[in-house]
């Protein structure tokens, strides 16, 4: 079983669902609301439980009725919890508008996300047990530099999804093994459209990089080797949210059980391509069988 750490954001994503979305100032009646567990952190933990990875999540949840239920969707997709940690006042949340056309806005507050300022007792050895850690920049960067250091103290693969886009230094790069940005996170990085320019720039900061492409695949680059195009399998897609996690998630699950990286790539794709014909985000995550119908890799 491939051991994957993540030290990530959860958040509880309220959605509410508006025929138009509002401008500045003004009211309107939606349709429908929603409260659904999200975060891109606890996405990509109950991706890789789902796919058959054992998985460790740090962070933190507040202590209110979100934080009880953001830590029973971890635990009911398998995800150990032990050191996401309660701490006072509101868990994160994501307040989500989306409109008639799919087009949506987001306003996120952290909660307690941002009290991760750094690791606690436990987590340095959590991390060094693991064969991967997942990060992504949805906590304060401080604790995702103190994650990728203690992952590398112990030779642990690090992979980072630089989401949402910022400005990353370069203390930090130095300790990403796999950066997997999507297009536009790749071009805010390196200022590139162009995805096989971005991720030939970004070779510069990293050994590898995946820049997903939504319907049109992944390109995987690496020091050294050609750059290859991974297609994504041809699906009627209903909701795209959380594929890139799902695909994060399934790509862990792979290589930490030593698929050489174009196999795990495409598994990854293949694992995306059933989230996006489901509605939700962890909830349109498949399971092992539903990815491999053989049972086999
Ligand atoms: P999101 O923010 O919606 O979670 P993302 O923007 O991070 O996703 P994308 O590049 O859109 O990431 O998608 C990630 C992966 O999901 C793609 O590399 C692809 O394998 C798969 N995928 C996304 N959209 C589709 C689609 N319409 N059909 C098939 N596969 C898809």
């Amino acid at each position: 079983m491939t051991a994957i750490a993540v030290l990530g954001s959860t958040n509880m994503d309220l959605v509410a669902y508006v025929p138009k979305a509002p401008r500045l100032g003004e009211t309107v009646t939606g349709r429908e609301f929603r409260t659904v567990p999200g975060g891109k952190g606890a996405n990509q933990a109950v991706a890789a439980a789902r796919l058959g990875g054992e998985v460790v999540m740090i962070g933190a949840v507040g202590a209110d009725d979100f934080g009880v239920r953001l830590r029973s969707a971890l635990t009911a997709a398998g995800v150990e919890t032990a050191a996401l940690r309660t701490v006072e006042g509101a868990s994160g949340t994501a307040h989500i508008t989306v409109d008639d056309e799919g087009a949506n806005s987001i306003v996120v507050i952290p909660g307690a996300n941002g009290t991760v300022t750094g690791l606690e007792a436990g987590d340095a050895s959590r991390i060094g047990a693991a064969d991967c850690l997942l990060l992504q920049l949805e906590l304060p960067l401080e604790a995702v530099l103190a994650g990728a250091a203690a992952a590398r103290a112990h030779g642990v693969r690090t992979v980072l999804t630089p989401a949402p886009a910022r400005p990353l230094p370069r203390e930090l790069l130095e300790l990403i093994d796999l950066l997997v940005p999507n297009e536009h996170e790749a071009a805010a990085l390196t200022g590139s459209t162009d995805p096989l320019a971005a991720a030939e720039a970004l070779l510069h900061e990293v050994p590898e990089v995946v820049v997903t492409l939504g319907a049109a695949g992944a390109l995987y680059a690496a020091r050294g080797r050609e750059p290859v195009t991974v297609p994504a399998p041809r699906v009627r897609a209903v909701d795209t949210t959380g594929a890139g996690d799902t695909f994060v998630g399934a790509l862990a699950v792979a290589l930490g059980e030593g698929r050489p990286m174009p196999q795990a790539l495409a598994w990854a794709a293949r694992a995306a391509s059933v989230s996006v014909q489901r509605p939700g985000a962890q909830d349109s995550m498949p399971t092992r069988a539903e990815v491999d119908p053989g049972g086999v890799l």
